[in-house]
Parts: structure tokens; C-alpha cells; sequence
């Protein structure tokens, strides 16, 4: 597959950020600094320093001005140049002498981002603008089509991403190469919008986020909670099945322990600061393993018959995420993750690991994830992994082994294992084609021996078993955020948290849609009373939005023949049936998880 960065579309977006920014400075002459501006996945953005806040009207005024320079047709030329060159040219733009000064030292490119080889500073010109560039670009800005390029936001964003440095204005652009291919990106988003797991977790009443509370903290009220309550008790169900016992080890946890896995020196910058208690420091707990480890430790010696022994729970750990990077449910502070480690034999990481990557494969079925890969994260080169190469060797082999034998095909990346062993990743792909990084399997040698786990072999002598971490969803929270934009709103019957929505045309039958209601209760079906003065027509729009499955219309004849009218949220009408036949289609229903 051809890289992006080595696509047509590549250098259009890459040159549409030039004409962007070529605009902006006409806009306001002398006084524009330019930061950065690169393409990214389907646009470019361009980050300025201006005298005053950019309005949607300027945008219009940008776009209108850049589409002169496409007609202008101004050839992209290149040009290498020495660094003091370079500093003349940008005397006035200081983001860009703080970037010539690291491409002179070497190790960065033209964005800031490290590089391998020291570059040569390259100039690129269009008519009147001049950047810092290494390209590629089109020939000339004439080979824009300008019906297929659009501004789309302005957002703020720090110098280097850095909150403590000044905060710039962002525009968002996006170009493609026809009309047609920009019409079909612009409903993506638009349909992306109307998913967005934000909205719609308040359109439903699921959570809430409040200033009181603190950031990146949601409280999820009673049909959140109900959600994420049968998930929970789905990934519990089925690991039970799969032979995982579930365990609870707290909120904190003492820095030592922590120390002493590795995680301090590696996790630091994601724990919350330390809270001293007269002699000992703890920290809210970042993450589980070191807790299982120790709590495996507490039980007594183990022999290799009791092997393997998997531990699960739902978690709630605490990570310092920065402000400016969380957003809704899909990053937060508090989050719950089906955490496992399995502790195993050497000789069982194979098995173990099909057994895991089994349970994932059913769980993503069950909602409806049949689209993903899956990338297989190795050692690197680097600094952060523990030395140990037959170890690495092994388990890097046992995990490559297990994949094949399973025919599960996966994308080899060296550099993006845990400190402790390589990772299998699952990245599932959701309805409108976004990937998502969901479950992990990663292979440990090095924890378990760190933290004094032991087990008595066949030989009477003391081994340390390797352990498995195993997420399946992640974490409840991100994983609810993308199934909410998965479902748009629509869960499943069996995640709904309000199956059925009983709805009584006049107030004569609310007595019968109240005995409904109980008979719903005791099949173990929840449901709704819309039992407000609203029109029938209003009552059943009112249960579509909140995307509710069933609607229960009750009426004289229904009443008269204990029976309900059966709409679907798709407005789909089954007309009346008996109300047992009904509990029935919607037992059998959610029995199947459908
Ligand atoms: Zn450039
Ligand atoms: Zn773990």
C-alpha cells in the first residue's frame, strides 16, 4: 500500500497549507507570524500568531483569497539554502527561527518532530510566500481544484503543543482531488457530528461532565451506569466462561510497589502527584498489575498445578491526563478498565494467549466489531525496554507462533512494546470506517520475576511464572464512547438501557400500560411509562429520539385483547400481538445479545 506521504493527496493538502497561510499574511500584512502547518489524515492545518481572533467570516475571506492563488497558477519552487540564509529570510518569524535553529542542530524537521539523519534546510516558494519546507508540493497551486478545498474550524492550539508556551490560532482545512471526493468527506463528518458520543451521551442522559466535579471526571446517571453495568456483566459472564476469577485490589497503592515494577520510572508522568501519610507515600493507582502480582504473592505458594491462574477485574485507576488532551468518555481521568493477568508456564503462553485473543475475537463479535487487524508491537532499539534478549526472543516467538497458528494476520512494529515484553493489539474498525484501538495482549517476563512471583515446579524447585496483561475492551469508558458513535445512540436491545417504551393513548389506559409495565418487570425487560398529557404521535417521536427499541402503543382494542402494538425505533410497525408473544420476540432477542 502506497505510504501518505508518498500520495497525490499528500501534496495537495501540503500545498493547500502553504496558499492557506500565503493568504493569511496578505490578510494582515507585517504582522502574521506563521508557526507550523503540515497535512494531516484527510486535510492540513496551519497555526498563526495574529493580531486579533479569527472570525467564520475571515475563514470565508481566506478560502475566497486561496482560490485566487490556485487560478494565479504560481509554481511550487524549491531551493536549499544555508541555515544563516534561512535566518535572514525569517528575521521577523520567530517560530520559524526557533525551528531553523533545530534543524541546524540536527535531530529535528521542519514541525519539530525528531528525525534520524541531520536534513538540509530546503525553502519553498510560491509567488509572493516563502516556507520552511522540506515538500513534496504539486508543480504549481494551479493544480488545486478549488471546488475541492474547504476551510472547516479554527481552533486554539499551543506552540509545540506545549501548554506552558502561547497559545496560537489553528485553522482546520481539508482538499481533495475532486468536488465529488470533498462532498463525500464533508458527510462523513457531518454523520461523525451526529454521532459524536458527546452529544449524544447528553441527548440520552447517559453522562455528564460538571466544573465541580473536575475535569475529565463523568458522572453517569442511572441509564449511563445501567450501560455500563451490562457490559460489565457481559465481559464478566464470558470470562467466567473462559475460566477467569475475578478479583478487587482497591484504589491506592503504596509508590514503592510501583518503584519496584518499573512503573515509576516509566508511568511517573501519568500518576497522580503523591499523597504522604506519615512514613509511607502513596499514589491513586495507575494502573493494576503490580496489585495482582502482590495479591498472587498473599495466597501462598503455588504449585504448577495450579497454573494457569487468571485474574480479572474492573478496575478503576486514575491517570494525569493533560487538560487539553481529554475529550468526552474517549479520554478521561478516571477510568475502569476488564483488566486480566494470567499467570502461566512458560510453556503455556501459547495456549493462553489463543485462549485470550478467542474470548477477544467473541466479545468484539458480540458488538459487532468484525472489522479489524491486528499490529504486533516489538522491541526497539531504544532506551526504555528491559535488557534481557532471550526472554524478549521467547516471548516475541510464543506470540508470533500462537497468531500463525490461528491464521490471524498482523503488522509487525518494532519500538512500540511495553517496557516489560511485546503487545498484540487489536484495532478495530467502527461504522463509518474509523479505527480504534480496543483489546491488548501483552506478554510479561519481566514484571512477575521483578515483584518476587514464584511457583513450585514438577522439579521441587522455585520458578517465576510469566504473566499475561489482557484487556478486552480497553476501558469501559472509551469503549462505551465508541460504541455510542458506533451505534449512534441505537444500542443493541440487549445494551439498551430502556427496552420497551409503553405508551398509553389515553389516560383510560395507563392502568393497563402500568400492568404492561409489571409484566415486562418480571420477564426481566426494562421498560418506560410515557404516561405525560403529550399526543400519541409526540409520545412515540419522543421514545424514537431517545432511540428506546420497542414501542408499546396502548389503545381500547389492545387493552380490550391483552395486547400491545409493536413499533421499532426504526419505524417499523409489527402491529398488535398478544403482550406474551411479545415478552417472548424480545426475551429471544436479547438472549442472543441481536
Ligand atoms: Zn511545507
Ligand atoms: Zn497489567
Amino acid at each position: 500500500m502506497e505510504r501518505y506521504e508518498d500520495s497525490k493527496l499528500y501534496q495537495i493538502r501540503h500545498s493547500a497549507a502553504h496558499i492557506m497561510a500565503q493568504a493569511v499574511m496578505e490578510m494582515f500584512p507585517g504582522e502574521a507570524r506563521i508557526a507550523i502547518g503540515p497535512p494531516i489524515e484527510n486535510g492540513f492545518y496551519y497555526d498563526f500568531e495574529l493580531p486579533r481572533s479569527l472570525t467564520p467570516e475571515d475563514l470565508e475571506a481566506i478560502e475566497k483569497r486561496m482560490r485566487q492563488i490556485i487560478g494565479a497558477n504560481q509554481p511550487f519552487v524549491r531551493e536549499e539554502v544555508s541555515a544563516e540564509q534561512a535566518r535572514q529570510q525569517f528575521a521577523d518569524q520567530p517560530y520559524k527561527i526557533e525551528l531553523i535553529e533545530g534543524l541546524e542542530k540536527g535531530g529535528l524537521d521542519e514541525y519539530g518532530n525528531l528525525l534520524k539523519e541531520k536534513p538540509v534546510i530546503s525553502f519553498y516558494r510560491d509567488g509572493p510566500f516563502v516556507d520552511l519546507c522540506r515538500g513534496p508540493h504539486v508543480e504549481s497551486t494551479g493544480k488545486l481544484n478549488p471546488g475541492a478545498l474547504k476551510l472547516l474550524n479554527i481552533a486554539g492550539a499551543y506552540w509545540r503543543g506545549d501548554e506552558k508556551n502561547k497559545m496560537l490560532q489553528r485553522i482546520y482545512g481539508t482538499a481533495w482531488e475532486k468536488p465529488d471526493d470533498l462532498k463525500a468527506h464533508l458527510d462523513r463528518l457531518e454523520e461523525a457530528r451526529k454521532r459524536d458520543h458527546r452529544k449524544l451521551g447528553k441527548e440520552l442522559g447517559l453522562f455528564y461532565f460538571s466544573d465541580d466535579v473536575g475535569p475529565g471526571l463523568p458522572l453517569f446517571a442511572p441509564k449511563g451506569e445501567m450501560v455500563r453495568h451490562l457490559m460489565e456483566e457481559y465481559v464478566r459472564e464470558t470470562q467466567t466462561r473462559y475460566g477467569y476469577q475475578h478479583v478487587w485490589t482497591g484504589h491506592m497503592v503504596k509508590e514503592d510497589l510501583y518503584r519496584r515494577s518499573g512503573h515509576y520510572d516509566n508511568y511517573r508522568d501519568v500518576m497522580f502527584p503523591p499523597m504522604v501519610d506519615e512514613d509511607i507515600t502513596l499514589r491513586l493507582k495507575p494502573m493494576n498489575c503490580p496489585s495482582h502480582m502482590t495479591l498472587y504473592n498473599e495466597m501462598g505458594v503455588h504449585s504448577y498445578r495450579e497454573l494457569p491462574l487468571r485474574f480479572s477485574e474492573f478496575a478503576t485507576l486514575y491517570r494525569y491526563e493533560k487538560r487539553g488532551e481529554l475529550s468526552g468518555l474517549a479520554r478521561v481521568r478516571a477510568l475502569t478498565q476488564d483488566d486480566c493477568h494470567i499467570f502461566c508456564l512458560p510453556e503455556q503462553i501459547e495456549a493462553e494467549f489463543t485462549l485470550a485473543l478467542k474470548l477477544i475475537q467473541e466479545v468484539l463479535g458480540t458488538y459487532k466489531f468484525t472489522d479489524y487487524r491486528m499490529r504486533l508491537s516489538l522491541r526497539g532499539t531504544e532506551g526504555k525496554y528491559v535488557q534481557d534478549d532471550e526472554k524478549w526472543t521467547q516471548a516475541t516467538a510464543a506470540l508470533k507462533s500462537a497468531l500463525d497458528a490461528n491464521h490471524v494476520a498482523y503488522e509487525a512494529v518494532e519500538g512500540e512494546a511495553a517496557f516489560y515484553g511485546p503487545k498484540a493489539d487489536f484495532l478495530a474498525k467502527d461504522v463509518l470506517g474509523r479505527e480504534w484501538q480496543l483489546s491488548t495482549i501483552q506478554v510479561d517476563f519481566i514484571q512477575p520475576a521483578r515483584l518476587g512471583c514464584e511457583y513450585m515446579g514438577e522439579d521441587g524447585q522455585t520458578h517465576t511464572p510469566v504473566v499475561l496483561h489482557r484487556a478486552v475492551t480497553g476501558s469501559t469508558e472509551r469503549f462505551l464512547a465508541v460504541l455510542i458513535e458506533h451505534f449512534a445512540g441505537a444500542f443493541p436491545v440487549w445494551l439498551s438501557p430502556v427496552q420497551a417504551m409503553v405508551i398509553p393513548i389515553a389516560d383510560r389506559h395507563v392502568a393497563y400500560a402500568r400492568d404492561v409495565q409489571q409484566k415486562l418487570k418480571d420477564a426481566g425487560i426494562r421498560s418506560e411509562v410515557d404516561e405525560s398529557s403529550e399526543r400519541m404521535q409526540a409520545k412515540i417521536r419522543h421514545a424514537q429520539l431517545q432511540k428506546i427499541p420497542y414501542m408499546l402503543v396502548i389503545g381500547d382494542k389492545e387493552q380490550e385483547a391483552g395486547a400491545v402494538a409493536v413499533r421499532l425505533r426504526t419505524g417499523e410497525d409489527l402491529k398488535a400481538k398478544p403482550l406474551a408473544e411479545f415478552i417472548q420476540l424480545a426475551r429471544e432477542t436479547i438472549d442472543k445479545k441481536e
